[in-house]
């Protein structure tokens, strides 16, 4: 990567394509394109947080705002049985992208506990 932007800033800038399904001025949302589940989408902030593990107190009403937006999509998304949300954060977190976001996932049973 040249710039040093993470994948989602550069999607964010829409220098590189995603399958967008939402979006307003503080966030915006899309599948993931290595679906873990039938439904598998992604809910981002456009402000560049790095980790849940970074996040100012100030950003609570923008985390707020991103879990109305995946209740929102959920109902969209006809998740009527059920759906997981998951933050994956730092290194034994399973974090593979340094921009803070929400895993949707359902249309399938999922086990806990996680792996
Ligand atoms: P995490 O491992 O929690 O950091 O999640 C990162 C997620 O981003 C993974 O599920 C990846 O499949 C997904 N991902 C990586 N690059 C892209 C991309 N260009 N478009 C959509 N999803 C992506």
């Amino acid at each position: 990567m040249s710039s040093g932007k993470t994948i989602f800033k550069r999607i964010i800038d829409k220098e590189i394509p995603a399958k967008i399904i939402y979006e307003d001025d503080q966030a915006l949302a899309f599948h993931d394109v290595n679906p873990q589940a039938p439904v598998h989408v992604l809910v981002i902030p456009r402000k560049e947080i790095r980790s849940l593990a970074e996040l100012d107190p100030a950003d609570a009403p923008l985390i707020g705002h991103l879990f109305t937006i995946v209740r929102k999509l959920a109902e969209e998304l006809g998740l009527k049985n059920g759906f997981r949300t998951v933050i994956n954060s730092g290194a034994d977190g399973g974090q593979s992208v340094d921009h803070l976001h929400i895993h949707i996932l359902g249309q399938r049973p999922l086990s806990w506990p996680p792996g």
